[in-house]
């Protein structure tokens, strides 16, 4: 633990007070919602979590990809406080209001493609990708859903079905819905493939387990996120584009965690100028209120007739109001070139830890969606315990990283994109600090 990360610590952590919370929570909240770090939060800004017990915590989670923008960012705080005093809710199906038509007209223009679009607005993620196979259905009168190894797509019963890993996901909660095939993805630095031959390959295993004309839509993640933060080949994205092009199907980009400048554009589609005919967006999109969209070719997204799509509290007037306040602050901070610099901070920094210490078999990302993949020194089998232990003494030292991974061996980090230099190298320390005891012992 550096001295200047103990200096932001009263008490460890997580301290009395956040115990004191914790157990009240246990006989109140449901066993199945975990917490990564119980240390129960009571402010929060600049990258730092204030807790209960007036520790101070580096945050380089993001909420999960949330807080881009930052944990109270003037411009979302300014704009939901001016919303809640108009008004809370009216839900948009019944009367309508401008906030929603202006969020719709911002994603329309920010998202890739000049083509003419629609949006619709949802409350997460999940419900999100749901719906952008609702509506390919429709669009295609076909029903099969491809999705890949590793993906992660939500918690509903059909986003379960897109999800590939059981336990904690699916395992237990099934029947899951039909029409879902999953394919192999791109995993450079386990399969080594190039990104045309991994989707040569996904591709012949579509074509050999559906019939022509029946894949509705593919559904990936540009980068994956829970999966491990994986990165395709270069070329992959685009080939799997272009055969749904050939092939009347759905191309749905799920951009729920690399959306909103995370990874140094405003949407890792851009990186090889993969248009998608459909994107799902949440997470990032609206600084921490609840909110999702879909985003889509018009001639798509119309194709659901009138009371086909919504929800009671889909594009809340305060989660839009958020949105505009947060997207606003991406484009005046320039937040997409502040995640690159996020990047180019902490890559190199990783390579080194990884070639002084072993036990790494890869750091990658793009921007600020940075991962470090942990293995058994010299071979490429996944080391869970370590990056478990890893994280622990991040966490114990007032660092909240998140771990991720089909094989739960990955720590990610995702701080906001408007965290001060100094934060971050304090955080970066720390984690360094940690791989290097940790990988000793
Ligand atoms: C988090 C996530 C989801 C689900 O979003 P929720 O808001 O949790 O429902 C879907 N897809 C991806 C890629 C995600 O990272």
């Amino acid at each position: 633990m550096t001295a200047t990360t103990s200096s932001r610590l009263r008490t460890e952590v997580p301290g009395p007070e956040s115990r004191a919370l914790h157990l009240r929570r246990t006989s109140a909240v449901a066993a199945g919602v975990g917490s990564v770090l119980p240390a129960y939060v009571t402010s929060a800004s600049g990258g730092l979590l204030t807790d209960a017990d007036g520790n101070t915590l580096i945050d380089l989670g993001s909420g999960i990809a949330v807080t881009n923008v930052g944990h109270a960012a003037p411009a979302v705080v300014d704009r939901v406080r001016e919303q809640a005093e108009r008004f809370t809710h009216t839900c948009f199906m019944i009367t309508p209001y401008e906030g929603y038509v202006e969020v719709c007209e911002t994603l329309n223009q920010l998202t890739p493609g000049d083509h003419e679009k629609r949006s619709v607005l949802f409350n997460s993620g999940a419900e999100a990708v749901e719906n952008a196979v609702k509506i390919a259905r429709v669009a295609t009168g076909r029903q099969a859903v491809v999705v890949f190894d590793h993906a992660y797509h939500g918690r509903t019963n059909l986003t379960m079905a897109l999800t590939a890993k059981s336990v904690p996901y699916k395992h237990g909660f099934g029947p899951f819905a039909p029409e879902v095939y999953r394919v192999p993805g791109s995993y450079p630095c386990h399969d080594g493939l190039t990104g045309e031959d991994a989707a040569a390959a996904a591709i012949d295993r579509i074509e050999k387990q559906l019939g022509p004309g029946s894949v509705a839509a593919i559904v990936i993640e540009p980068i994956q996120g829970e999966g491990g933060f994986i990165e395709p080949a270069p070329g992959f994205l685009p080939a799997l584009s272009r055969w749904c092009e050939a092939n009347g199907a759905v191309f749905v980009a799920d951009e729920v965690q690399t959306g909103f400048c995370r990874t140094g554009a405003w949407f890792a589609s851009e990186h090889e100028d993969v248009v998608p005919d459909m994107i799902a967006t949440a997470k990032g999109i609206a600084g921490g209120l609840p909110l999702a969209a879909v985003t889509g070719r018009a001639e798509l997204m119309d194709a659901v007739p009138p009371g086909g799509l919504g929800g009671t509290y889909g594009g809340n007037p305060i989660a839009c109001a958020a949105a505009l306040g947060a997207i606003e602050t991406m484009r005046t901070e320039n937040l997409a070139d502040a995640a690159k610099s996020i990047g180019d901070t902490v890559l190199p920094r990783l390579r080194a830890v990884a070639q002084q210490t072993g036990v790494i078999g890869d750091v990658r990302g793009r921007g600020a969606m940075l991962a470090v993949e942990f293995v058994r020194p010299g071979t490429p089998e996944p080391d869970p315990d370590l990056t478990k232990r890893v994280a622990a003494a991040c966490h114990a030292a007032g660092v909240v990283v998140l771990t991720c991974g089909t094989y739960g061996n990955v720590v990610r980090l995702l701080p906001p994109l408007t965290m001060p230099a100094d934060l971050l190298d304090e955080g970066l320390s720390v984690l360094e600090t940690s791989i290097r005891e940790e990988a000793s012992r």
